[in-house]
């Protein structure tokens, strides 16, 4: 869902520079503190967690009576990936709950098909002359950095309303076998808000690919995160390949990272059974088993999926009027001079704001010095590098409504000055 301003008001905005001068001393005099940057829970959101302090309490057993304290169960406790199985849309044989951090789980994933290969790939990935991979932009930086740290390259697509191009992704992997996979965040994607429709999915997941072992790495951070009474539903990947033929193409991720904790949450893998055997072939090299205690401790605050269900509107109810306050002040400021471009995203983390193309990173500057930190200009496209220069990442879930307001309100200051500068040359 994105809001669309019309063209800017080029005359407005240069007549107004002295004033908006004016206005960014006046804001720079304030000597704020404020940090738009990561997409963190909020201490008020950690919060309501704060009854799994005291859990598991003296129950060192799980259902079946496993002693969760000791080693084994490399496939996580039975009754919470029964809970994450029905959340998710998969079989819960083809599920397994991990350590803290979905995104060590697609590192591995991913560091293990360079070291190993999946089992049709035709060599392992680092022995291929050149493996690429598709980003749909804007999209999640850490993504990014996985691929670039392995010297993955990445080539971008656009992202749609509805996730991302499919006709532009079926084009490229149809015969280029170096493309070896690509991420996609299904619901609430990081940064715009967008959601992958079950068309945009089917096409996904039913397309032919030259390379054999292709995967879609589906990155399901936000299945649950709503921020509106309308409870999305994720179009079910792993079920949706099975049923077109292509059943190993896609391997689903999710934590409890922004249900729970951040940083002792459950992260979660699920995919065909071939790839959880593969997954699991490597990781029993790697650990004797994950945290159990954490596993029954999360067991036991939910309760069941509808525990989950109810937990996230409790999180929605923090969360909502930040995100209101943030789309209301950039309707409010840059609506008058027809600048910018926003999302107003149904679920997530993130607001995706385009500024006039060429002054993301005046904008990120300008923020910078008036004591606003937001995500680095850039940071939203594979490299680091926005060819427009124009997209910023606004993530308004840490810091207190007052203070996501204060820092709306200068980041708007920055936005109009920044264009009024560009457009009076
Ligand atoms: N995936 C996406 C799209 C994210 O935005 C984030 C965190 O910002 C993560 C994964 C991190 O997940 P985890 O905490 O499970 O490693």
């Amino acid at each position: 869902m994105t809001t669309t301003t019309s063209s800017p008001n080029a005359a407005a905005l240069t007549a107004a520079l002295p004033e908006l001068r004016e206005a960014y001393a006046a804001l720079q005099a304030k000597g704020l503190k404020l940090d738009l940057t990561r997409g963190k829970p909020s201490a008020e959101q950690l919060d309501l967690s704060d009854r799994m302090l005291a859990l598991p309490g003296d129950r060192s057993r799980d259902r079946a009576g496993t002693d969760v304290r000791n080693y084994g169960g490399l496939d996580g406790l039975p009754e919470l990936r029964e809970m994450f199985a029905e959340l998710l849309d998969v079989p819960v044989e083809q599920l397994l709950a991990g350590g803290n951090a979905s995104l060590t789980m697609m590192y591995d994933t991913v560091v293990w098909a360079m070291l190993f290969g999946f089992p049709e790939s035709p060599a392992p990935w680092s022995r291929e002359e050149k493996v690429r991979w598709i980003c749909a932009v804007p999209g999640y930086d850490r993504h990014f950095a996985v691929c670039e740290e392995l010297g993955i390259e990445m080539i971008t697509v656009p992202m749609t309303e509805h996730g991302p191009d499919a006709a532009a992704v079926a084009a490229l992997v149809a015969d280029d076998p170096t493309i070896k996979g690509m991420w996609v965040v299904p619901t609430y994607a990081n940064p715009d808000g967008s959601v992958v429709s079950d068309d945009v999915a089917r096409a996904l997941v039913e397309m032919p690919a030259a390379a054999p072992d292709f995967r879609i790495l589906w990155d399901n951070a936000y299945a649950l995160h709503h921020l509106t009474g309308t409870e999305t539903r994720t179009a079910p990947a792993v079920r949706l390949a099975a049923a077109a033929g292509n059943p190993d193409r896609v391997i689903m991720f999710a934590s409890t990272s922004k249900i729970t904790w951040a940083g002792a949450g459950v992260a979660f893998l699920a995919s065909s059974p071939s790839n959880v055997a593969w997954y699991k072939k490597h990781l029993a090299k790697a650990s004797i088993g994950p945290d159990k205690v954490n596993h029954l401790r999360h067991a036991m605050f939910f309760g069941s999926a509808d525990g989950v269900r109810e937990h996230m509107r409790r999180h929605r109810q923090i969360l909502a009027p930040k995100f209101e306050a943030v789309t209301a002040i950039l309707a409010d400021r840059l609506g008058a001079y027809g600048v910018g471009e926003w999302t107003d995203p149904r679920g997530g983390y993130f607001v995706s704001l385009d500024v006039l193309p060429g002054t993301a990173s005046r904008v990120v500057t300008l923020a910078k010095e008036a004591g606003i930190a937001l995500t680095p200009a850039g940071a939203t496209f594979p490299y680091g590098k926005d060819p427009e220069d124009k997209n910023i990442r606004l993530a308004p879930s840490m810091p207190p409504l007052d203070e996501v307001t204060a820092a709306m309100d200068g980041v708007a200051t920055c936005v109009l000055l920044a264009a009024a500068e560009a457009l009076a040359g």
